[in-house]
């Protein structure tokens, strides 16, 4: 049989320890035998980070925006811990972080939904896919610890040297103060990426702030996505049948629990931290959540939710058999290999997206999954594999369908 064929390389950053491991076999058991892969190769292993002083970490993502497709293994971000292991020349910032500022995105994080893994609530029946806001507000904020009596005051002063200046609070005794900021600027791309997505995906946008509470600070929110969708997005939704839906938070988390699920959920970068969690744990495991990173011009990195699954792989140095779910970083795979497939018209490789992570599933189905999934599964008859088994078991399923 010959060879899908490519036109436009998919920016590949390979990453570090046992993601790097299945990185590898996925690669060679699951791509190569079927793809004519042309990808744009860039380590961000820590390794070739540290020798090219983080550069090869600027290099891809600008790479990113020059192709528009990347797809991104999980990476270490260094502490004081791996300065010493890896003797690094310095404390590099978190890749995520740096590719993030380059491409101005959101991210969004959905579950792999896999008959035997069910979720904690039972009514969901479609994946709920989290936007969450990546800038400002608590994240970039600026505390005071009170010490005693005193007047707080927010004061902005304009270039021009006018002032605004509001009372915050006469205190009378010692407390705390904060402040946060957001920018129109964020806002708008946080909101365009998330309208931009829904029409993508074909699912309706569930967004959600205190703007009872906060008048002007979520109110502002609650304005610059109304405004975008109406101005930009409304045709195109009421064309393809999905709609913007806006309500206040806690509404919003009271109906998402008595929801069936399959809707974009965008949030503010807090709740968006928080609720994350609660799905990704209520769907089931964190081994089992892609992670998408999409920019308001219309580029996207895809990745696992996870890390570098750090523990396994001081096992499997060890030369100990190591279980781990390769599941997210295929689909990181998939996701990129369909998005390419989709920008340059090429159907065979958006079947050949479709076809693998159907195998993937189905071999879960058939009761062969990891360690992490057999904990938790309701399938009665179960084989635990090691972690290239797995990826053996699905490339055997994907011949077989
Ligand atoms: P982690 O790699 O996500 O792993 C935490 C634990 O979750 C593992 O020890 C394992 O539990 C379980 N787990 C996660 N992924 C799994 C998988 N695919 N299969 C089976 N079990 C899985 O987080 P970490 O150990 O806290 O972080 C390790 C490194 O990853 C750190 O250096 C961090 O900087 C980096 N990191 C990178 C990214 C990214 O690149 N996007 C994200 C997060 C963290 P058991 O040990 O109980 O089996
Ligand atoms: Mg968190």
């Amino acid at each position: 049989m010959s060879k899908i064929q490519m036109t436009t390389p998919i920016v590949e950053m390979d990453g570090d320890e046992m993601t790097r491991i299945l990185w590898k076999m996925i690669k060679e058991e699951l791509l190569l035998p079927y793809i004519d892969l042309k990808t744009e190769y860039y380590d961000l292993g820590l390794k070739h980070r540290d020798e090219t002083d983080d550069q090869v970490t600027v290099d891809s993502a600008n790479a990113t925006l020059k192709y528009g497709v990347a797809v991104k293994c999980a990476t270490i971000t260094p502490n004081a811990a791996r300065m010493e292991e890896y003797s690094l020349k310095k404390m590099y910032k978190s890749p995520n972080g740096t590719i993030r500022a380059i491409l101005d995105g959101t991210v969004f994080r959905a579950p792999i939904i896999v008959k035997g893994i069910e979720p904690c609530v039972r009514n969901w029946e479609a994946p709920i896919t989290l936007a969450r806001h990546a800038y400002g507000d608590v994240y970039k904020n600026v505390e005071i610890k009170v010490p005693g009596p005193g007047k707080a005051e927010l004061v902005y002063t304009a270039a021009d040297g006018t002032e605004i200046r509001e009372t915050i609070h006469e205190f009378d005794g010692p407390g705390v103060l904060q402040g946060m900021h957001n920018t129109e600027k964020s806002i708008t791309s946080f909101a365009k990426a998330c309208l931009k997505y829904a029409l993508d995906t074909r699912q309706d946008v569930w967004f959600a702030t205190k703007d009872t509470i906060s008048k002007k600070y979520d109110h502002t929110f609650k304005e610059i996505f109304t405004k975008i969708y109406e101005e930009e997005y409304k045709e195109a939704f009421e064309k393809a049948g999905i709609t913007y839906f806006y309500t206040l938070i806690d509404d919003a988390v009271a109906r998402v629990m008595k929801s069936k699920g399959g809707f974009i959920w965008a949030c503010k970068n807090y709740d968006g931290d928080v609720m994350s969690d609660m799905v990704s744990s209520a769907f089931g495991s964190l081994a089992m959540m892609t992670s998408v990173l999409v920019s308001p011009s219309g580029v996207y990195e895809y990745e696992a939710a996870h890390g570098t699954v750090q523990r396994h792989y001081y096992k499997h140095l060890k030369g100990e058999e190591t279980s781990t779910n390769s599941v997210a970083t295929i689909f990181a795979w998939t996701g990129a290999l369909r998005k390419r497939g989709e920008l340059d018209g090429n159907q065979e490789l958006m079947h050949f997206a479709d076809r693998l992570e159907k195998a993937t599933l189905t071999t879960i189905e058939q009761g062969k999954m990891t360690k992490d999934l057999a904990l938790i599964t309701t399938l009665p008859d179960v084989t635990v594999l090691n972690s290239g088994d797995f990826i053996k078991a699905i490339k055997d399923t994907m011949d077989a369908m």
